[in-house]
């Protein structure tokens, strides 16, 4: 073969090569830039396809056929490389207007070539040029081969602004390959120049050879790393790092994968793969429903398999079900991401445990006893049933602290509260109202029966003498009581305060007794009076 021949048919198979490549990058549109980076390498296969041709033609007329399809596709060469560096450095397409614009130069260019009308634009005049092995195109420029430069010129160096940019400012993984494409681009504008300066022997236009493998070369840098590069790697890492269990499902619903959070978590194994949540979880109805759903959150517990602090005690999970969507944007499954929650909700409830605590007698404070007794205030409403209150101040507690001590006043306390508690059955409501002061709430209970139950408790505690270390210390306490049938939103109020004021009255007939409220029936008033105190006043 000649050398023309050679040349020719290495062109032909370099076009085909790209435009294979073309094909397969704008099927697969991985990233923004691969329409911009499809349709360069379509055009400079045209370009390509009609120069091999073009160097196989000996006569004028036929080279001129050949060059006017080149023409039609040489002007979107630059402009496609022009939008493909612009995509790949900022992450997305231009916009459509200056696409459009852009557009300009090569339309006018195609319309020319088109129009038939290479010859004088173009070119001014043209020749079969014969100083070389075999006949080349020999040419004058015309008009519009200057404006294609030009053109040519503007755009390949607005590219390599943006490509220069984006090697300068491309995430350490992708810089490598950002400087690649950058120096890679060079040798095509240095083929170009090199034309126009009539460095290349016989007029020979060395372009289309340059574009062709440098186009293939972009194309392999850039499937090398959007399909099976380093984006998918640094994924599957971070994916097997996570702390958060992650399970994918298919569109079917099947395990896809699990991460190893999830697979420890869970006790997924291989067998797992491609089973459906039903099966792998059959006790998780929940999760499997979310899964469904594939979109959502929830919560769950599982009993005594919590880890780390919470050993042995329940384990809590939060879940969110993600969409996985595909590269059109369709979901082709769902991804669920679970959060071990269990060592928020222990100090959720510690939290809870302290702010709803006395800390001195590590009874219910006044807080919880409200919550409690709101509740079980429109339970009895509801019921109709007859809801006590209690009020409990021990005497002469300043005393106390006085004769024997800070330490011995809060011994007290504490031994106070612990038999009052006993004193109290299961269902009632009991808590330190303040300083030397605790309530009760006693739910279906009417004054008489809680009247009975106060006399009680006042009994166990002016019964035995406190130990401490100071001594043992005598210890009486007052009593008011109160009761109804919870009628408004403001009864409990009022009840309490009914039973405040009954105390208030213990108090003032001498201490260590317990005082039925005054509004209620004489008959009960006469019971409350039978509760007279045993010892009279104490604690003194
Ligand atoms: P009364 O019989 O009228 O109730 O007389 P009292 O001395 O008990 O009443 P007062 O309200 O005058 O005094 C209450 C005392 O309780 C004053 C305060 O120092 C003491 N006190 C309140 N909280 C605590 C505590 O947590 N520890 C100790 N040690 N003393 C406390
Ligand atoms: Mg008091
Ligand atoms: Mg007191």
């Amino acid at each position: 073969m000649d050398t023309n021949q050679w040349l020719s048919t290495a062109l032909m198979a370099a076009s085909g090569i790209s435009v294979f490549l073309a094909g397969y990058i704008l099927l697969q549109r991985r990233a923004c830039c691969s329409a911009p980076l499809a349709l360069l390498l379509a055009t400079s296969a045209a370009f390509g396809f009609g120069y091999a041709l073009e160097l196989v033609s000996t006569s004028l007329p036929s080279m001129l056929g050949w060059i006017r399809l080149e023409f039609v596709f040489i002007p979107w060469v630059p402009y496609f490389w022009l939008l493909f560096a612009a995509g790949y450095a900022k992450g997305r397409n231009p916009g459509i207007l200056a696409a459009a614009l852009l557009a300009i130069p090569p339309l006018a260019g195609s319309s020319i070539a088109l129009a038939g009308r290479v010859v004088p634009l173009v070119f001014a005049e043209a020749w079969v040029r014969s100083d070389g092995p075999f006949p080349v195109f020999g040419f004058e420029p015309g008009p519009w081969f200057i404006v294609n430069t030009a053109w040519t010129a503007l755009a390949l160096s607005t590219g390599f602004a943006f490509l220069g940019a984006a090697a300068f400012r491309a995430a350490p993984g992708l810089r490598k390959q950002a400087r690649l494409v950058l120096v890679a681009a060079l040798v095509p504008v240095a083929g170009y120049l090199a034309m126009l300066a009539d460095l290349v022997p016989w007029g020979l236009d060395p372009t289309s050879f340059t574009l062709l493998p440098i186009g293939a070369l972009f194309s392999l840098e850039y499937m090398r790393h959007t399909i099976s590069g380093l984006a998918p790697a640094a994924r599957e890492a971070v994916f097997e790092a996570m702390d958060d269990a992650v399970i994918v499902l298919d569109g079917k619903g099947l395990l896809e994968s699990a991460n190893q959070a999830a697979r420890r978590a869970f006790c997924l194994d291989d067998a797992c793969a491609g089973r459906s949540l039903a099966e792998i979880m059959p006790e998780r109805t929940e999760l499997a429903a979310l899964a469904l759903e594939g979109k959502g959150r929830l919560s769950f517990r599982v009993a005594g398999l919590g880890g780390g602090a919470a050993e042995g005690a329940d384990a809590y999970w939060s879940v969110r079900a993600l969409p996985a969507k595909g590269p059109g944007g369709k979901t082709v499954g769902t991804v669920l991401v679970l959060s071990d929650v269990t060592e928020d909700e222990r100090l959720l409830a510690k939290l809870r445990e302290l702010a709803s605590t006395d800390e001195l007698t590590g009874i219910d404070n006044r807080r919880r006893f409200f919550e409690n007794a709101r509740h079980e205030s429109i339970r009895a409403s509801r019921k109709g049933t007859s809801l006590a209150a209690i009020i409990i101040d021990l005497d002469h507690f300043k005393a106390v602290n006085d004769r024997f001590g800070h330490a011995a006043g809060d011994a007290v306390l504490r031994e106070s509260a612990k038999r009052l508690a006993e004193g109290l059955r299961g269902s009632d409501f009991f808590c330190r109202w303040g300083g030397e002061e605790f309530a009760a709430l006693l739910p279906d209970t009417g004054l008489e029966g809680a009247l009975a139950l106060a006399e009680r408790l006042r009994a166990t505690l002016e019964l035995e003498p406190v130990q401490c270390l100071a001594g043992p210390v005598r210890v009486t306490a007052s009593f008011g009581v109160a009761a109804g049938v919870p009628l408004s939103s403001g009864w409990l109020d009022q009840l309490l305060g009914r039973a405040d004021e009954a105390l208030y009255r213990a108090k003032e007939a001498g201490r260590n007794r317990v005082v039925a409220d005054a509004a209620e029936e004489p008959e009960l008033r006469a019971a409350a009076d039978l509760t007279t105190p045993s010892g009279g006043e104490s604690n003194a």
